[in-house]
């Protein structure tokens, strides 16, 4: 005989997640003996291009240089690790499965469905999932995708086909210079192309870019095209000057694409209220409460602000408490 839904014993918390907001949370939801359950996600190719593997984006930078605590500075997946280790030994549960679905609409217990196609229940669910790069989304890009074209120099940096070589990394802000800075140990030369003339970057890390003798600004500029063919893959890219409308090639073996993220919401089919960026609206600004009454929000999926280490993890443990508060207002434990 196989359990219906109404069966499966009921979990007190989900967390689905496994940045620093999720092992926050995991933290502070077991030592307060909630039993968390974390869906870090699935070890898939698919997680592995949309950059949303276990561990989250940490686990894909290098050095974290302003998470407290740790003076000379932390490599992030170690950072990410101990996280993790704290959390499993504090007696938190890990599955590494992606939740693919979660129906909302019945109120606690909500029923949650893994890409493993197990089904369970939970009086209460955290939503930690973070937030993934975005692409340009023009063909070319996509058409050279494993062949040239990545948004994380950290997992693809180091390949044989980048070293020694130009490489081009598109965007302006903290995350372009992180990797333009990663992949100057690499490559030849790093050309910085951004569709303004400053960065967006924090001072320190804009000007520490700057002072590189090995990466070149393209100011004012955009991809027009991604330039390359089966064999080689990126051979090169065609930028276009926003102020003069003139287009240059420049030669490169690959393109690092790092404009912004966009938060990991789809497997919520909309049944979360999100802003017009798709960051999930927190019910209470100092909250981590939803409009759904059982499920809370923490880190880069629910903040459209900070998007730092240290703020998820610091929402986490709120969601945490706040997960906590429901379940005792409810008389559920
Ligand atoms: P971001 O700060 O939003 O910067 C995105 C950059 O991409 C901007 O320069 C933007 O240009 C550009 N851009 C966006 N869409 C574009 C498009 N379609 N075409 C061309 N360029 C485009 O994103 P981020 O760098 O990923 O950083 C996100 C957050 O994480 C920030 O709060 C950042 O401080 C933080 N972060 C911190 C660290 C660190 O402290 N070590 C490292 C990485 C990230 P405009 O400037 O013109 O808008």
């Amino acid at each position: 005989m196989t359990a219906s839904a109404s069966d499966l014993a009921v979990e007190n918390i989900v967390i689905v997640g496994s940045g620093p907001a999720a092992w926050s949370c995991a933290i502070y939801a077991a030592r307060a003996n909630l039993k968390p359950l974390v869906y870090e996600g699935a070890l898939t190719e698919d997680n592995r291009l949309r950059g949303t593997l276990p561990l989250g984006q940490l686990n894909l930078t290098t050095e974290v240089e302003n998470y407290a605590g740790f003076p000379k500075g932390i490599q992030g997946p170690d950072l990410m690790l101990a996280m993790r280790e704290q959390a499993e030994h504090q007696g938190t549960r890990i599955v590494t499965e992606d939740v693919v679905s979660v129906d909302l609409s019945t109120g606690t217990p909500f029923s949650l469905t893994d890409s493993a196609g197990k089904s369970l229940r939970t009086h209460t669910v955290v939503i930690a999932t973070g937030a993934s790069a975005n692409y340009l989304n023009i063909p070319s890009e996509t058409r050279f995708k494993n062949m040239g074209v990545s948004a994380c120099a950290v997992c693809d940096g180091a390949l044989p086909r980048f070293r020694n070589r130009p490489l081009i990394v598109v965007g302006g802000g903290d995350s372009a210079c992180e990797e333009a800075n990663y992949l100057s140990k690499f490559a030849s030369t790093v050309y910085l192309v951004h569709r303004r003339d400053t960065l967006r970057a924090s001072r320190v890390m804009a000007q520490r870019t700057l002072d590189n003798p090995k990466i070149t600004p393209v100011w004012d500029s955009v991809i027009d095209e991604v330039l390359g063919d089966d064999s080689a893959g990126v051979t090169g890219v065609r930028v276009a000057n926003l102020k003069t409308g003139a287009t240059r090639n420049l030669e490169a073996a690959g393109m690092f694409v790092a404009i912004g993220h966009t938060p990991n919401t789809g497997f919520l089919k909309g049944q979360l209220k999100t802003d017009d960026k798709g960051f999930l609206v927190l019910s209470d600004p100092f909250r981590t409460t939803t409009n759904v009454e059982g499920v809370f929000a923490a880190g880069d999926v629910a903040d459209p602000v900070y998007k730092q280490a240290i703020t998820a993890a610091g929402m986490g443990c709120k969601a945490a408490l706040d997960a906590e508060r429901w379940l005792a207002a409810h008389g559920i434990h």
